[in-house]
């Protein structure tokens, strides 16, 4: 199998209502995806993470410019080898951030080749799936305009709870004074049965941290993600020493260089690569099993539209139990509930909640089929 061609498709859409998190106000939501096309006729599928306040634009340009030239002509099944090649390429201009993101659908598009290639889903290919279904937690609580918070938060978690969702993810970064009288009043609000984390997007320094932290010690909070920058290990370790709830981050991380530090340091409970972001499946298999080495469970950050929330469910599947137990921790499913107007139709609706679990796609590849009609209607390059 040769690769033809790369194509890339830019998506983006404005939202009827803008949403906020502690870095700023998201007011589309956008994605990069690519499609890789071979001389079979099979064509795989991959995505960059778009953040709310990231322009789809730059992950477009560097595999059009930068990767493609690389890519043309070669064999999917060599998937590691052009990883390596596409990293040292750019490593110059690009160890973290857009560059390993835009490699991660490259990545990602390839292994979906192989998959489709040989009538399995990715995850069989990588060595075979510890669990069919995976327990998912909902992302939302952004702020919202006219809102008040936690009466309109706590209306939120019913909505999720109703749903079928057992275990959700608060937005915090607000301030610490706002911020622990919010999450005090969430928990107070839905009691004390579903899992709550909190999520402050790097808001604070170490100082403010710990003083939320101190304060929620009684609200049964799981983890706490990304309370500090994600430049700071120190800070991370310095925290951890302080408190029992679990800290947790990774999104702002990328490739296996990028997580040794925080894998061997002990600085996390939880890491949190995302597929579409640290690396795709070639580099986060190799985060995985660092993580593993070190006994530290991994959690992937997902928050991308249908081919990527298929793609982090194969990539879910394969996570082993860490550790291996007769009930065994497992991992979760982040399960972005937020308004997304294509998220679900490009890939027909294909991953669902079904009994508050979400089925590993078992088709070939990722497991989904790809909407063109969908590409089209929000295409913006
Ligand atoms: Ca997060």
């Amino acid at each position: 199998m040769r690769i033809t061609d790369i194509r890339t498709h830019v998506l983006s859409t404005p939202l009827e209502e803008p949403f906020a998190f502690s870095m700023g106000w998201v007011r589309q939501r956008s994605t990069m995806i690519v499609e890789v096309c071979t001389d079979t006729g099979v064509t795989g599928w991959g995505e960059s993470l778009c953040h709310g306040l990231q322009p789809p634009q730059i992950a477009q340009t560097i595999v059009q410019a930068a990767l493609k030239p690389l890519l043309i002509g070669q064999d999917p099944a060599d998937v590691d080898v052009l990883w390596e090649r596409m990293y040292n390429l750019t490593r110059p201009f690009g160890m973290k951030g857009a560059v390993p993101n835009a490699i991660s659908a490259i990545d990602i598009a390839l292994w979906d080749c192989l998959g489709r290639e040989a009538g399995k889903p990715v995850h069989k290919l990588l060595g075979g799936a510890w669990r069919t279904r995976v327990q998912p937690y909902a992302t939302g609580f952004y702020r919202v305009e006219g809102k008040s918070y936690p009466e309109d938060a706590v209306a939120e978690a019913r909505r999720h709870l109703a749903k079928g969702f057992t275990a959700m993810k608060l937005k915090t970064g607000f301030g610490v004074e706002e911020d622990i009288r919010y999450i005090l009043g969430v928990r107070e609000g839905i009691g004390d049965g579903p899992k709550l984390m909190i999520d402050a997007n790097h808001a604070y320094n170490v100082g403010a941290a710990r003083r939320i932290l101190k304060a929620i010690e009684g609200a049964d909070i799981h983890w706490f993600e990304e309370p500090i920058s994600p430049e700071d290990i120190e800070g991370y370790k310095e925290l951890k020493s302080l408190t029992s709830i679990y800290l947790a981050a990774g999104e702002n991380e990328f490739t296996k260089i990028g997580f040794r530090d925080w894998i061997s340091r002990r600085a996390l409970d939880i890491l949190q690569p995302d597929l579409c972001s640290a690396g795709g499946f070639t580099e986060c298999r190799k985060i995985s099993a660092l993580a593993q080495a070190w006994h530290t469970p991994i959690i992937p950050h997902v928050w991308a539209s249908g081919i990527g929330l298929a793609a982090s469910l194969q990539f879910i599947a394969t996570l082993p139990p860490a550790p291996l137990a007769l009930k065994p921790i497992e991992p979760l499913l982040e399960y972005d509930q937020s308004l997304h107007p294509f998220r679900q139709d490009l890939i027909h609706g294909a991953i669902n909640l079904r009994d508050g679990m979400v089925d590993i796609p078992q088709g070939p590849g990722l497991g989904v089929e790809i909407n063109r009609d969908v590409i089209e209607k929000y295409r913006v390059g």
